[in-house]
Protein backbone atom coordinates (compact mmCIF):
# COMPACT_ATOMS: atom_id res chain seq x y z
CA UNK A 1 0.00 0.00 0.00
CA UNK A 2 2.97 1.99 0.33
CA UNK A 3 2.72 3.81 -3.48
CA UNK A 4 -0.85 4.85 -2.91
CA UNK A 5 -0.22 8.89 -2.81
CA UNK A 6 1.40 8.07 -5.78
CA UNK A 7 -1.43 6.03 -8.17
CA UNK A 8 -3.92 8.56 -6.58
CA UNK A 9 -1.89 11.55 -8.08
CA UNK A 10 -1.52 9.40 -11.44
CA UNK A 11 -5.51 9.04 -11.06
CA UNK A 12 -6.21 13.07 -10.42
CA UNK A 13 -3.83 13.88 -13.70
CA UNK A 14 -6.10 11.67 -15.66
CA UNK A 15 -9.08 13.65 -13.94
CA UNK A 16 -7.12 17.11 -14.90
CA UNK A 17 -6.97 15.55 -18.64
CA UNK A 18 -10.45 14.85 -19.16
CA UNK A 19 -11.64 18.26 -17.77
CA UNK A 20 -9.37 19.98 -20.26
CA UNK A 21 -10.99 17.63 -22.85
CA UNK A 22 -14.57 19.12 -21.40
CA UNK A 23 -15.28 16.02 -19.70
CA UNK A 24 -16.45 15.60 -16.20
CA UNK A 25 -13.17 15.40 -14.67
CA UNK A 26 -12.69 11.89 -13.07
CA UNK A 27 -9.58 9.85 -13.73
CA UNK A 28 -8.72 6.33 -12.82
CA UNK A 29 -5.74 3.72 -12.90
CA UNK A 30 -5.33 0.50 -12.33
CA UNK A 31 -2.91 -1.12 -10.78
CA UNK A 32 -1.46 -4.87 -10.78
CA UNK A 33 1.74 -5.76 -9.11
CA UNK A 34 2.78 -2.71 -7.99
CA UNK A 35 2.32 -1.26 -11.71
CA UNK A 36 -0.15 0.97 -13.51
CA UNK A 37 -1.78 -1.22 -16.16
CA UNK A 38 -4.38 0.94 -17.51
CA UNK A 39 -4.79 4.63 -17.17
CA UNK A 40 -8.04 6.95 -18.40
CA UNK A 41 -10.30 9.98 -17.69
CA UNK A 42 -13.88 9.94 -18.17
CA UNK A 43 -14.67 9.34 -21.92
CA UNK A 44 -18.30 9.92 -22.51
CA UNK A 45 -18.68 12.84 -24.52
CA UNK A 46 -15.32 11.89 -27.17
CA UNK A 47 -16.69 8.48 -27.23
CA UNK A 48 -20.18 9.25 -27.48
CA UNK A 49 -20.68 6.57 -24.90
CA UNK A 50 -22.67 6.83 -21.49
CA UNK A 51 -20.78 3.74 -19.99
CA UNK A 52 -17.09 5.44 -20.88
CA UNK A 53 -16.64 6.32 -17.12
CA UNK A 54 -13.30 6.65 -16.25
CA UNK A 55 -13.78 3.33 -14.23
CA UNK A 56 -14.83 1.47 -17.39
CA UNK A 57 -12.36 2.84 -19.18
CA UNK A 58 -9.61 1.35 -17.58
CA UNK A 59 -11.27 -2.08 -16.93
CA UNK A 60 -11.86 -3.00 -20.74
CA UNK A 61 -7.98 -1.24 -21.15
CA UNK A 62 -6.37 -3.59 -18.59
CA UNK A 63 -8.66 -6.88 -19.58
CA UNK A 64 -7.58 -6.26 -23.10
CA UNK A 65 -3.76 -5.62 -22.08
CA UNK A 66 -3.92 -8.37 -19.43
CA UNK A 67 -6.04 -10.70 -22.01
CA UNK A 68 -8.42 -11.64 -18.99
CA UNK A 69 -12.19 -10.26 -17.98
CA UNK A 70 -11.47 -10.80 -14.28
CA UNK A 71 -8.84 -8.88 -12.31
CA UNK A 72 -8.99 -10.61 -9.43
CA UNK A 73 -5.10 -8.69 -8.04
CA UNK A 74 -6.06 -5.52 -9.43
CA UNK A 75 -6.41 -2.36 -7.68
CA UNK A 76 -8.23 0.72 -8.79
CA UNK A 77 -8.16 3.95 -7.76
CA UNK A 78 -10.32 6.61 -9.24
CA UNK A 79 -10.52 10.46 -7.97
CA UNK A 80 -14.47 10.11 -7.28
CA UNK A 81 -16.62 7.67 -5.40
CA UNK A 82 -17.64 5.28 -7.87
CA UNK A 83 -21.73 5.31 -9.65
CA UNK A 84 -23.89 2.01 -9.32
CA UNK A 85 -22.82 1.16 -13.25
CA UNK A 86 -19.37 1.25 -12.22
CA UNK A 87 -19.53 -0.45 -8.59
CA UNK A 88 -20.99 -3.54 -10.39
CA UNK A 89 -18.37 -3.44 -13.26
CA UNK A 90 -15.85 -3.47 -10.11
CA UNK A 91 -17.79 -6.18 -8.40
CA UNK A 92 -17.64 -8.42 -12.20
CA UNK A 93 -14.42 -7.72 -12.70
CA UNK A 94 -13.12 -9.13 -9.36
CA UNK A 95 -11.46 -5.74 -8.42
CA UNK A 96 -9.17 -6.56 -5.02
CA UNK A 97 -8.80 -3.51 -3.51
CA UNK A 98 -10.38 0.36 -4.36
CA UNK A 99 -9.03 3.57 -3.57
CA UNK A 100 -11.64 6.57 -4.27
CA UNK A 101 -11.03 9.86 -3.20
CA UNK A 102 -14.01 12.58 -3.09
CA UNK A 103 -17.01 11.08 -1.90
CA UNK A 104 -20.11 11.62 -4.22
CA UNK A 105 -24.02 11.88 -2.32
CA UNK A 106 -25.47 12.51 -5.31
CA UNK A 107 -24.44 9.98 -7.50
CA UNK A 108 -22.34 7.08 -5.51
CA UNK A 109 -23.18 3.88 -4.82
CA UNK A 110 -20.34 2.92 -2.48
CA UNK A 111 -21.22 4.75 1.11
CA UNK A 112 -24.10 6.80 -0.36
CA UNK A 113 -26.81 6.05 -2.80
CA UNK A 114 -27.64 1.57 -3.28
CA UNK A 115 -24.30 1.20 -1.14
CA UNK A 116 -23.70 -1.61 -4.04
CA UNK A 117 -20.88 -3.52 -2.27
CA UNK A 118 -23.54 -4.18 0.67
CA UNK A 119 -26.03 -5.60 -0.60
CA UNK A 120 -26.48 -9.77 -0.44
CA UNK A 121 -27.01 -9.76 -4.28
CA UNK A 122 -23.43 -8.59 -4.70
CA UNK A 123 -20.91 -11.73 -5.00
CA UNK A 124 -17.73 -9.88 -4.48
CA UNK A 125 -17.01 -6.72 -3.26
CA UNK A 126 -13.14 -4.86 -2.81
CA UNK A 127 -11.72 -3.35 0.03
CA UNK A 128 -12.69 -0.34 -0.10
CA UNK A 129 -10.74 2.64 1.07
CA UNK A 130 -12.17 6.37 0.45
CA UNK A 131 -10.78 9.82 0.91
CA UNK A 132 -7.44 9.60 -0.80
CA UNK A 133 -6.49 13.08 -2.53
CA UNK A 134 -10.05 13.94 -1.39
CA UNK A 135 -9.50 17.60 -1.32
CA UNK A 136 -7.61 17.75 -4.58
CA UNK A 137 -10.27 15.47 -6.59
CA UNK A 138 -13.14 18.08 -4.58
CA UNK A 139 -11.17 20.93 -5.96
CA UNK A 140 -11.05 19.78 -9.76
CA UNK A 141 -14.86 19.23 -10.09
CA UNK A 142 -15.98 22.12 -8.24
CA UNK A 143 -13.47 23.99 -10.46
CA UNK A 144 -14.65 22.46 -13.97
CA UNK A 145 -17.98 22.82 -13.08
CA UNK A 146 -17.82 26.77 -11.90
CA UNK A 147 -16.24 27.35 -15.29
CA UNK A 148 -18.97 25.32 -17.18
CA UNK A 149 -21.42 27.74 -15.52
ZN1 LIG B 1 -19.51 5.34 -13.06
Amino acid sequence: MGNSEGFMAAALAEARVAAELGEVPVGAVLVVDGAIVARSGNRTRIDRDITAHAEIAVIRQAAAALGQERLSGADLYVTLEPCTMCAAAISFARIRRLYYGAEDVKGGAIDNGVRFFAQPTCHHAPDVYSGLGESEAAEILTGFFKSRR
